[in-house]
């Protein structure tokens, strides 16, 4: 798992590794610098004409000791200093010293204005190394002329650590640059997992530097990327001593005149990712258009009334050991009777969709369940949850999942490009798998089926839900990766990518 933190939190770190632990400023930035021009070196060509740009804080630092080494090992790379040279300081001053001393010139923009903007062209690369995680604001002249140069030149655009402009926590980038290419050193921060500040860095790298865990740990949140390696890890065994029963038997609740596919798509999507047994429970009136749309599931028809569920359920003999509820279901009194029947079953429990509707009656039920909740909201769910509006809910994702996990006790599944997995003990888990294809009705269908099967399987709850929305995700990378594009593939095509991506875990 990779920390992901807040700026606040990098500068707690590098005070405890500086001041606790003992390696000076001018070490670190010496070691960021190195280990970014490392991973530099292995991207840029020999023959290509490179701009380093820094700015004077401790970015502008770090790519002043890139740009020395650069020139050792042979680039034609010009240095652009930003002014003024006076806030050149700590660290960073003794780089440029370094840097001086070691026999090479830069260039001050100060003056050279019209020549920055007439070279900038004729780079190949430009590193930007102008703002880092300091930055406070729309950014401010200088700055501001030269961001909109990089972003109008055909470079290849390398930022350090994170693209100029960008505020690290997130948030709406003014004049920000655009990145291709972010290297971003030893933790990558908020913003780069929060949109749009997410859509200025392309493509994401991350560049351990060497500082301990032990710092990242006593100084940041717990809140990390959920990446393959750690659903390897936790992936269960499917043993050879089992039996249907083994994977559990999964309740799938939903579905109503308007809405008959939601529910097949969530069985479907279970059955393929292992639960044992899958019965959907239905209104009676949609029964006959469910039931044999998936053969391999069972399917019980509850009272209806006017298309949707009546609001009893029939447990004559079910035996069940996880619940889904939610797809499709509408949002009758009926249903919210059944709704309220359900969370009050001693089983783990995946609530998604017009269940989610009825938060406000159940969830200071929710608070005391003994059996693990998982709530799956997409952000306008999530806004109606809370009864906030939607754009403060895509403002701050982690902040307000947090809380209601929290609050309640429940595992929060807060959807969307970037999946935020939250825990009830505040712990984050991102999911970075997944692509717009999935922007279609029924992904989330799918999803809440998976989520539930997984449930059943693993032993923990986190790695259940976290390695479900990773699959999940990496169905839909698979699929326009092999013959599909992201605007063809439907739900169903998901289901039907699972058994490719499953594969990779087989053991
Ligand atoms: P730091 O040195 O604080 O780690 P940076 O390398 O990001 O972080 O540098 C931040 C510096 O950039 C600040 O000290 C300030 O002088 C400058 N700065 C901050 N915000 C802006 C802004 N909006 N526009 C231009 N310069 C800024
Ligand atoms: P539905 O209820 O129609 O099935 P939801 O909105 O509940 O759909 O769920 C949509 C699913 O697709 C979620 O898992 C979400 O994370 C995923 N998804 C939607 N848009 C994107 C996107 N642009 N990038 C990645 N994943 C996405
Ligand atoms: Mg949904």
């Amino acid at each position: 798992m990779i920390p992901i933190v807040t700026a606040e939190e990098m500068y707690a770190i590098d005070r405890e590794v500086e001041e606790r632990i003992g390696i000076s400023a001018d070490s670190l930035m010496e070691n960021a610098g190195q280990a970014l021009f490392r991973v530099l070196k292995e991207r840029i060509p020999r023959a290509a004409k490179v701009a380093v740009l820094a700015g004077t804080g401790n970015n502008g630092g770090d790519g002043i000791v890139i740009a020395r080494m650069l020139k050792s090992y042979g680039y034609e790379a010009d240095l652009w200093l930003v002014p003024p040279m006076e806030k050149v300081k700590g660290a960073a001053r003794t780089a440029l010293q370094v840097y001086e001393r070691s026999g090479y010139s830069w260039v001050a923009y100060e003056g050279k204005e019209r020549e920055l903007a007439a070279l900038l062209p004729h780079y190949d690369v430009i590193i930007d190394a102008l703002l880092g995680i300091g930055v406070k604001g729309d950014v401010r002249p200088p700055y501001k002329e030269i961001i909109e140069q990089v972003n109008r030149s055909s470079a290849v655009v390398y930022a350090i650590d994170v693209p100029s402009g960008v505020p690290a926590d997130g948030g709406e980038a003014g004049t920000a640059v655009r990145a291709d290419v972010t290297l971003t050193v030893h933790c990558p921060k908020l913003g780069a997992y929060t949109f749009p500040a997410a859509d200025y860095y392309g493509e994401l790298t991350v560049v351990e530097i060497g500082i301990p865990p032990a710092a990242v740990q006593a100084k940041a949140a717990a809140r990390f990327v959920w990446e393959m390696r750690d659903v390897i890890g936790t992936m269960p065994k499917r043993q050879r001593a089992s039996h249907k029963g083994t994977y559990g038997k999964l309740l799938v609740v939903g579905g109503s005149k308007a809405m008959t596919g939601a529910v097949t798509l969530a069985a479907k999507a279970a059955l393929r990712s292992g639960a044992g047994l899958v019965t959907m429970a239905v209104p009676e009136t949609v029964y006959e258009a469910v039931a044999n749309r998936v053969p391999e599931a069972m399917c019980r028809p509850w009272p209806a009334e006017g298309g949707a569920f009546a609001g009893a359920a029939d447990w004559d003999g079910l035996e069940i050991d996880a619940i889904a509820v939610g797809p499709g279901m509408g949002r009758t009194e009926g249903v919210r009777r059944l709704v309220n029947e359900l969370v009050r079953q001693p089983v783990p429990l995946v609530i998604d969709a017009d269940a989610l509707f009825f938060w406000g009656d159940y969830a200071e039920f929710v608070r005391g369940r003994s059996a693990p909740t998982v709530i799956t909201p997409h952000p306008g769910e999530m806004a109606r949850l809370l009864r906030r509006p939607v754009s403060e809910v895509e403002r701050d994702r982690f902040g307000v999942s947090k809380r209601l996990a929290m609050e309640y006790g429940v595992y929060v599944v807060l959807k969307g490009p970037y999946t935020i997995v939250t825990a009830p003990d505040g712990a984050q888990y991102v999911n970075a798998t997944g692509n717009p294809a999935l922007a279609k009705g029924g992904s989330g269908d799918v999803l809440s089926g998976m989520i539930a099967a997984f449930l059943l399987q693993h032993e923990a709850v986190q790695p259940a839900v976290s390695n479900a929305v990773f699959v999940h995700g990496q169905a839909a990378d698979w699929l326009v990766q092999n013959g599909h594009s992201v605007w063809d593939v439907l739900a169903s095509d998901v289901i039907d990518a699972l058994p490719a991506v499953l594969a990779g875990f087989n053991a």
